[in-house]
């Protein structure tokens, strides 16, 4: 086992026992052993094989994205920034992913690619990777170096649209158990997989396309092997609206009356809540449901923003005892930056400063996403910890004065500070570039993958449009 030592660290930020929260140390020594972190403080004396000078760097745990969909969300840059219907509260989701998807696997790899590296260069080590399963996604996310967690997605039921403004639903569950079983063996196949790095979260697709018996099954599958569980759910208007329609029930209530929810549970998005003001649901019990079970909510803000969506609000969700995630739902995969834009838009719906602070956005990032994914090696730096660590440079212009370097990072430098990622003791980024994968490469492949996407748009579309009559360039182009 090799030891590596980072000396003299201008910043690191440290799990305190004692404080239970993390904090600043300066100037020390941090070194780790194979996969785990051996040391802490002033002076390490032991043996080191390999020092790095930490007298630049910023040293923090390796973030943690506990939602992503790698196989398609690159495809979508350029396409899906301004997608979204009017009729349907905003959202673009139901139509773009009838009309636009990934063609073949080979998009599919070339865009897992893709978001592995940007997820590596924001200066995330762990990553919840919610995919359609794809030949081949096992052994690229063992090569990425990056800790996975693979959530095969399944449904017993495909959404489709037949006009702009109804939501439909195509059942067949014989499919949604097929699915079911499939993802249990990919799962079963990560965790026996020899690079030791790889997990899974059982991984039905949305509360609204998945019947009462495929989601206690799933749940239960989950429990049985000790893994998290993570459904998509509360997501748009129309979701709830057909889960009330449905239920008489919000999704969330319903969810509660499944035993879907409590530790282990992590629900995407969780947005339209009955006190959302876009609900205005009578019972308003949503949130306290969710916090009083320990369920978690993985956050994106990015995606949902740029429909006019916002979370009423993330400090509430907090303070209610909800264990708060983030994920990055869309193109860019910059953790980063969702941080920034959690902090800022729960500061816009509360309007008020004092909602959430950069510390309780930053432990989302880091051990929110750990306990979603019922980890306690994962997400914060001390001994005995997992070697998941990320290096941020000092020296970048936009870290200066780096005079409080965690705001430094998260509200000016961002991705462009990330110098160097160890995952599991393993370094996967140095100078800034990922070391196991070919992001350029994968850039061309993603190129060619989009044009066939855009080309079988209009065979899919519910009214035979081409995909710049679906969503235009943002200009026109000149005769
Ligand atoms: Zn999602």
């Amino acid at each position: 086992m090799t030891t590596t030592v980072i000396r003299n660290a201008a910043w690191v930020i440290a799990w305190d026992e004692t404080l239970g929260h993390q904090i600043y140390h300066r100037g020390v020594d941090l070194a780790f052993e194979g996969d785990r972190v051996l040391f802490l403080g002033r002076d390490f004396r032991g043996p080191a094989d390999r020092v790095i000078d930490g007298s630049a760097r910023l040293v923090l745990p390796g973030l943690i994205d506990i939602h992503s969909h790698p196989e398609h969300e690159p495809l979508y840059r350029g396409i899906r920034e301004e997608h979204g219907l009017p009729s349907m509260h905003m959202t673009g989701l139901y139509e773009r992913s009838q009309a636009l998807s990934a063609t073949d696997d080979e998009a599919r790899a070339a865009s897992a690619e893709f978001a592995y590296c940007e997820v590596l260069l924001s200066g995330v080590t762990s990553l919840v990777d919610i995919s359609p399963p794809w030949p081949g996604w096992v052994e690229l996310f063992a090569k990425s170096g990056l800790r996975g967690f693979l959530a095969p997605g399944y449904n017993s039921a495909r959404w489709y649209l037949e006009d702009d403004h109804e939501l439909r639903y195509a059942w067949d569950e014989e499919r949604g158990r097929a699915g079911f079983a499939a993802a249990l063996g990919i799962i079963d196949a990560a965790l026996a997989h020899r690079c030791g790095r790889l997990s899974g979260v059982v991984s039905p697709m949305q509360i609204d396309t998945c019947t009462e018996a495929l989601l206690k099954d799933s749940r239960a599958a989950a429990r049985d092997r000790g893994l998290p569980f993570t459904v998509h759910v509360a997501q748009s208007v129309s979701e709830v609206r057909e889960m009330v329609r449905r239920h008489g029930q919000t999704p969330v209530q319903w969810a509660q009356g499944l035993g879907l929810l409590g530790p282990g549970t992590i629900l995407g998005h969780a947005l339209y809540l009955d006190h959302h003001s876009w609900i205005r649901g009578w019972t308003k019990s949503d949130l306290r449901i969710l916090g009083d079970s320990g369920t978690a909510v993985a956050h994106c803000p990015t995606p949902f923003a740029r429909y006019g969506h916002i979370m009423e609000n993330f400090g509430d969700y907090l303070r209610a005892g909800v264990v708060m995630g983030l994920g990055t739902d869309c193109a860019p995969h910059n953790l980063v930056e969702e941080i920034r834009k959690a902090a800022v838009l729960a500061r816009i719906a509360a309007r008020d400063i004092t909602t959430v602070s950069t510390a309780d956005l930053f432990e989302a990032a880091t051990l929110g996403g750990a306990r979603a994914l019922l980890r306690d090696d994962l997400g914060r730096l001390a001994p005995g910890t997992k070697a998941d660590i990320v290096l941020v440079d000092l020296d970048c212009p936009q870290m200066q004065p780096a005079r409080d370097p965690l705001r430094s990072f998260v509200y000016h430098a961002a991705d462009r500070a990330v110098r160097e990622v160890f995952v599991d003791g393993r370094q996967v980024v140095a100078d800034g570039r990922v070391l196991s994968l070919d992001q350029n490469a994968a850039g061309g492949r993603l190129r060619a993958a989009q044009q066939r996407m855009e080309d079988a748009a209009p065979g899919r579309d519910y009214r035979g449009r081409n995909a710049a009559e679906i969503t235009p360039l943002s200009l026109p182009v000149a005769e």
